[in-house]
This record gives C-alpha cells, sequence and structure tokens, in this order.
C-alpha cells in the first residue's frame, strides 16, 4: 500500500504468548479479538514504514533480520522474512537507505539493522544515519529491561558510530516528527510522518510502534506484559490517540497482523481505533 509517498512494508511474522501481549486483559475477552494457537501464542506482524522525504528515505522499523538459530525461530514462529525482502519487493535497494529510525531497539524492532557477514556482524543499512532517543539507546547498552534477551548487543554495536541521539520532541528529518512516548520502555518514541509537500491534502501518520501495537490495544486497559511503565504507557497511548483523533491523524499498528493503518474514533467516550 502506497500513500503520499509513504510505503507499509510488512517486514515478517512471529508470534508471542498472548496473555503477555493483553496484560491485563483477561483470555476470556482477549480471545474474542484474536486466535491463541495450542501454545497459546497470538499471530503478530513486524511493520515498517518507508517515507519518501527531501532528507532520502526514511525506513521505520528494522525488524528481527535474519540472526537467528532454529531454535529462536521456533519458539516465537520467526518467518524468514525481513526488511530488506519487503524493501526488494519495492525495487529498493538496502544501500538506497539514508535513514532509519526507531521506535525503541527491542529484538522484533533491531535486530535487523546488523546481519553476519563471513562470521562478522555488519550494517544492513550501511549508509543511514539511525534515529533513537538517547534515553532508549543508554538503557539498551544496559540491558535495563526485564526481559533479558531483548536488547542484544549484536544488533547495537555494529551500528554505535552511525547513531544519532535525539532528547525528546525534535523534527531531524523532512517529514519526520519524533513524539516521545514512554511506558513501553524509558525512551520509546512514536514517529508522526508529515504529508509530503506536494500532497498536502493527505493526513499525517502516526507509527505508534509498542505503544498501540495492534488495533485492539486501542483498549485503555489493553497493557503488555512487556511494558516496563504500565500507567505510563497507558497515559501515552491515551495521549497519542486522543491528539490523532482531534488532529486528523491516521494510525500505523507495528504489529498487528490484518491492519497495517488504523483510523481514531470515539467509542464509549474513549478513542477506539477501526481499520481504515
Ligand atoms: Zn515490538
Amino acid at each position: 500500500m502506497t500513500s503520499s509517498r509513504i510505503h507499509f512494508l510488512t517486514t515478517g511474522a512471529f508470534r508471542l504468548d498472548g496473555g503477555g501481549m493483553f496484560g491485563l486483559i483477561p483470555k476470556t475477552m482477549w480471545s474474542r479479538w484474536t486466535e491463541a494457537d495450542a501454545d497459546n501464542r497470538i499471530a503478530l506482524a513486524t511493520r515498517s514504514l518507508l517515507v519518501e522525504s527531501r532528507d532520502g528515505l526514511v525506513l521505520v522499523e528494522a525488524g528481527c533480520g535474519d540472526k537467528w538459530t532454529a531454535k529462536e525461530r521456533a519458539m516465537y514462529a520467526l518467518a524468514p522474512r525481513t526488511a530488506v525482502d519487503a524493501l526488494a519487493e519495492i525495487g529498493i535497494d538496502p544501500r538506497d537507505i539514508a535513514h532509519v529510525v526507531l521506535t525503541h531497539l527491542h529484538f522484533d524492532h533491531a535486530a535487523g539493522l546488523t546481519r553476519e557477514d563471513a562470521g562478522a556482524l555488519v550494517p544492513v543499512f550501511p549508509n543511514a544515519r539511525v534515529h533513537v532517543q538517547r534515553q532508549e539507546w543508554i538503557d539498551a547498552l544496559a540491558n535495563k529491561s526485564t526481559m533479558t534477551r531483548t536488547y542484544l548487543r549484536t544488533h547495537l554495536d555494529p551500528v554505535a558510530g552511525s547513531v544519532e541521539l535525539h532528547d525528546g520532541m525534535a523534527t531531524p528529518l523532512d517529514r519526520v516528527a519524533l513524539v516521545p512516548t514512554p511506558g513501553h520502555t524509558w525512551g520509546h518514541q512514536s514517529v508522526l510522518v508529515l504529508p509530503d509537500g506536494s500532497d498536502a491534502s493527505t493526513p499525517p501518520v502516526l507509527f505508534a510502534g509498542d505503544v498501540c501495537p495492534t488495533i485492539h490495544h486501542a483498549h485503555p486497559a489493553a497493557s503488555l506484559g512487556y511494558d516496563m511503565l504500565a500507567y505510563e504507557a497507558m497515559l501515552s497511548k491515551r495521549m497519542i490517540l486522543g491528539r490523532a483523533l482531534h488532529e486528523g491523524w491516521l494510525v500505523a499498528l507495528d504489529h498487528d497482523p490484518e491492519h497495517a493503518l488504523a483510523r481514531p474514533t470515539e467509542v464509549d467516550g474513549r478513542v477506539g481505533l477501526v481499520p481504515r
């Protein structure tokens, strides 16, 4: 799907425990939204945006990449597909990417920054600057997380020389604004993609990241078991969904297997999401 020179890319598929993905929501409720497999795992996607900007091609999120053992692939039902595959399908070479923007540095967003080449780890996007919040970079290097195996140095160290650190709100690139949305991690950010200058009639698109990973997570109680600060995450979600409703933004969903894009709408006195 392409609009306003934004490409919505599905870069992979994986599965995580349904209870972990819906936090406080009981299974009697979330099982009406999505089906669990025999291991209680639900289907998830990894998504990226590719934005054609005056600062070059901007990729939002790098996905899981391909540095995975057969055992790890089985644990997450990780599909053998990467952001590079998704880019190749629209004729883009990884060397063409000028900037990669990451919501945060968990493996399903940042492991795709690096790959193995003849036993060495190298950047997948060799010409790209990598944009992340300073807090996120510091926490990732310190492995500050309740999940011990998500901030992997194998996807961080090879790009350390290309990282651009941001402190809070920023518009570092044409069409690309960073909106801090702490909660899932301390340094989590969402990415607001502004309309192309030649096509101002199309709405801004907010790539929410893991503050609202699927359409069902618009529910205020749908925290993630993986959130470092669950209450903060709820406030961040309320803030961005409220802004999306009042400012006419569409919301891009990073892990929803069915819906890449949703529209905010008022439901029962709160902001819900419906498929676009
Ligand atoms: Zn994620």
